[in-house]
């Protein structure tokens, strides 16, 4: 039985990966020009259905040139979760714009629709749809809403490569979409992010504004301020690793989240995992407890202190991006069109996430399993 202590996430990385960062590495292309790149683009567009893939520094960076290619800046308003990571709002900052934060739907996490629609007003510009811990927002109204109302509809997909909407992939369904490849996430880079779109304008201005706006037909002439927001070739090599081994390294992960549920665990005392939607196939990223609504945050440290004193991480789920200081002074809006984010709230004080690496065994499952079950116990027997 391994005793040792059980990380939340870890990479897959192998033979493959290093194969292929050792040629970059030979090759002497180890910044951003450099076979790796584009490669991993074309295999990212296809992987994702999406016309256009730019590869950039990581996440984050991501988001921010995704928001100013389409000219969002000071004065705009943006409709974002406030159930995140924090990065979705940072992002906003970065622009220049203004965070507007709607409620999201128990027990998923997702967007709620029906806030985001009510927060709405004549400042908003975009809305940011989050796939929140893998598993796909409900795209097709976010769009309706976008179009009835002439908002540009970006998809924070850093939680959910491979993740269905409908049977469709996540990164082709909104205006652009965003992915991330740091070291906890479904794919690594190291640290890594892409941007997808579907026009090769949008495209074009991401690319210029991720290479220092150097003018593509006059070398060093730079006719606006950009960013260094590039990816390296050494980056890309690890990447083109992970996407050609993507189908393998994703049912392991799936074969632990379906273990997780082999053990009984769920239903029991009314607990969820992975809570999801009829229409979503979500991707299998972190394994997700969500406690009943009776037990809130006091409960669930308890328990995941417990699990800790055992050599089992967890996380719990993120904070309210709105309480936390400097975000804690913009507009929320509930269902209701109110200002309390009540599933929000909620649900970041029930949730938390179980060790959930690719390779973790069969035994390593039941004996965390069976510590959660005795830890449950002490409030429900
Ligand atoms: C990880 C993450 C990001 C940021 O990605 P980085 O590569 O870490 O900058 C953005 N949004 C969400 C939802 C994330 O989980």
């Amino acid at each position: 039985m391994n005793k040792l202590f059980l990380p939340v996430s870890e990479p897959d990385i192998g033979k493959l990966e290093e194969e292929l960062v050792t040629q970059a590495v030979r090759s002497g292309w180890v910044s951003s020009l450099g076979k790796f790149i584009s490669e991993f683009e074309t295999g990212f567009s296809s992987f994702c259905n999406a016309n256009y893939s730019s590869a950039v520094s990581n996440g984050t960076t991501a988001l921010h040139l995704a928001l100013i290619s389409r000219g969002i800046g000071p004065g705009d308003e943006v409709i974002i979760p406030s159930m995140t990571f924090v990065a979705t709002a940072s992002a906003v900052l970065h622009a220049g714009a203004i965070p507007v934060f709607a409620d999201c739907v128990d027990d998923t996490g997702i967007l709620d629709n029906l806030a985001v629609e009510k927060a709405i007003s004549n400042k908003t510009k975009a809305i940011i749809a989050v796939h929140l811990y893998g598993h796909p927002s409900d795209m097709d109204q976010l769009m309706k809403l976008s179009e009835d109302n002439n908002l540009f509809l970006l998809e924070d997909a850093a939680e959910a490569h491979g993740a269905l909407y409908k049977g469709r992939k996540v990164g082709s369904l909104g205006h652009m979409a965003t992915f991330s490849f740091y070291g906890n996430k479904i794919m690594t880079t190291g640290e890594g992010g892409m941007v997808l779109s579907s026009s090769s304008d949008d495209d074009k201005r991401i690319r210029f504004l991720r290479d220092h706006a150097m003018d593509p037909n006059k070398r060093y002439w730079h006719s606006e301020v950009g960013y260094n927001y590039r990816m390296t070739n050494l980056q890309a090599a690890l990447g083109v690793a992970q996407l050609q081994r993507f189908n393998e390294v994703n049912s392991k992960r799936k074969r632990v989240l379906q273990q997780y549920k082999q053990q009984g665990l769920e239903g029991l005392f009314g607990i969820k995992i992975n809570p999801r939607s009829s229409w979503a196939d979500p991707a299998p990223w972190l394994v997700s407890i969500v406690l009943p609504l009776e037990l809130n945050s006091k409960e669930r440290d308890i328990i995941c202190t417990e699990l800790f004193k055992k050599n089992i991480d967890t996380r719990p789920y993120f904070y309210p991006i709105h309480q936390m200081p400097p975000y804690n002074n913009y507009r929320c809006v509930n269902k209701d069109g109110k200002g309390q984010l009540i599933n929000t709230i909620s649900l970041s004080s029930r949730g938390f996430n179980l060790p959930s690496s690719p390779n973790l065994s069969n035994d390593d499952i039941v004996r965390v399993s069976d510590l959660l079950k005795k830890e449950l116990e002490r409030f429900f027997l």
